[in-house]
């Protein structure tokens, strides 16, 4: 039996200093290896004026961020692993779909190599959410074609006992969890509130469940949903997150509860960046900013300075857990993101304000976009999700518009919906509805 309560205890409380000499070392190798491998970084790179055979990790500001747009750019141009697979085609052995909203889903090519990073990173993520040997495991997460799959390796490798149900397949979950098949689940924080809105859940017998892990989408880390899934089923929530062209699993949070974890040290190097100016911002407690990715292990399709999308807040290190690595709360996706005269808003604000209306509302909601502008003229519109009865609710509906306003400073229209109109499988939920045509490609966010 395993004592620590660390995966990788060297990595993850060893100091700022000695992580950065662990990630210039392994970077020293990865540029070298770009250089010699990566048609598609080579032109990046010279076009940017770098053209030096070896690069060091203080100087990476200078090169330039790479985005989903250029990684899918790349697929096109030489399929079917694209111009920036570094290895032979015959040392990929997996390979992922990411779910491309247009056009042809993109892949995602893993060495052997790359398969046990993810699987060390994953296990390092998983086993800080308090995920250990003698755990028993209820993932609703698909063992394919997307990267969350990957979660699949990673249960085996901590050694948890594992049962795994398809996505969306409500009834087994249900079953699984009466039947005391599992003390931990992990689903998205949508699927989690749906169970928690369930009242067949609450207080059953033989229901062993006392830990959910949400991931997928944001969430779980929202004070009114996880204190909502918490209280109604008596559960501790914590939550993880990746990105699907970095590794799937990539932070998870301790049961302090305190954010999630950088969990990729020495394989994937960090920066935070100013999401307007994209200038380098320290990685320090109170610091908003956008995440960039960069692999400095992965051997097929690496990425160098990835902007993942997501803009978070830094809650800063140590932990009580006796980790090191910094600590971060997502804010939400740079996509999802609009204006209200000159304030940006995330459509996860309107979610905490939104689920203080529980029992009437189910805690699900979203923005309609009408424009593809960033700028919004208010009323903002906003459709929430409520239960059965209270779709016409004129009170609960300016109840509503109100408590956005006075938390966050500008007038919203909202719109009330019957749980059978929402749409959207209760499985993950889009932030926003777009009433146009739409742009723009899946997020690829991994578990
Ligand atoms: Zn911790």
């Amino acid at each position: 039996m395993r004592r620590d309560t660390i995966w990788d205890r060297e990595v993850e409380t060893e100091t700022h200093t000695l992580a950065f000499a662990r990630a210039s070392a392994a970077w020293e190798k990865q540029f070298r290896h770009l250089m010699d491998h990566s048609s598609f970084y080579q032109r990046k790179f010279r076009s940017a004026g770098i053209t030096q055979v070896s690069l060091t990790l203080n100087e990476i500001a200078r090169l330039p961020f790479s985005t989903k747009d250029e990684l899918k750019g790349a697929i096109d141009e030489k399929p079917p692993f694209g111009s920036n697979l570094c290895v032979a085609p015959e040392m990929v052995k997996r390979v992922y779909q990411t779910s491309g909203t247009t056009g042809a889903p993109s892949v995602l090519a893993l060495t052997r190599a790359d398969m046990e990073m993810w699987t060390t990173v994953g296990a390092r993520t998983y086993f800080a959410t308090g995920i250990h040997e003698d755990n028993s495991v209820l993932t609703t997460f698909g063992a394919g074609p997307f990267v969350a799959g990957h979660t699949h390796f990673v249960l085996s490798r901590i050694g948890c006992r594992s049962v795994p149900v398809a996505p969306g397949d409500t009834d087994r979950v249900i079953f699984g969890l009466k039947a005391g098949l599992a003390d931990t689940l992990l689903s998205t924080p949508s699927f989690a509130q749906y169970l928690a809105n369930k009242p067949e859940m609450a207080g059953s017998k033989g229901m062993q469940l006392t830990h959910i892990v949400t991931g997928g989408e944001p969430g779980g880390g929202i004070p009114t949903i996880r204190d909502h899934i918490q209280n109604a089923l008596d559960v501790t929530v914590t939550e993880v997150m990746g990105i699907g062209d970095v590794a799937p699993s990539l932070f998870g949070e301790c049961p302090r509860q305190q954010g999630m974890h950088f969990c990729g040290g020495g394989h994937v190097w960090v920066e935070l960046v100013d999401p307007e100016s994209r200038e380098p911002m320290t990685i320090e407690a109170g610091a908003v900013g956008e995440l960039v990715y960069t692999h400095l292990t992965r051997e097929a399709m690496p990425v160098v300075r990835f902007l993942g999308g997501d803009i978070v807040r830094i809650e800063g290190s140590p932990c009580e857990c006796g980790r090191s690595t910094f600590r971060m709360r997502v804010i939400g996706r740079r996509d999802d993101m609009f204006i209200v005269r000159g304030v940006n808003v995330y459509p996860s604000a309107i979610l905490a304000v939104v689920g203080r209306f529980r029992p009437r509302v189910t805690g699900r909601a979203r923005v309609v976009r009408k424009t593809s502008e960033v700028s919004v003229t208010p009323p903002v519109p906003v459709e929430v999700e409520v239960v059965d009865g209270h779709d016409a609710d004129a009170n609960l509906r300016a109840e509503i518009e109100e408590a956005i306003h006075s938390t966050l400073i500008f007038r919203a229209k909202v719109d009330l919906i019957p749980e059978q109109s929402f749409g959207d499988s209760g499985y993950k939920t889009r932030l926003t509805r777009n009433s146009l045509p739409r742009i723009g490609g899946g997020s690829g966010r991994g578990a």
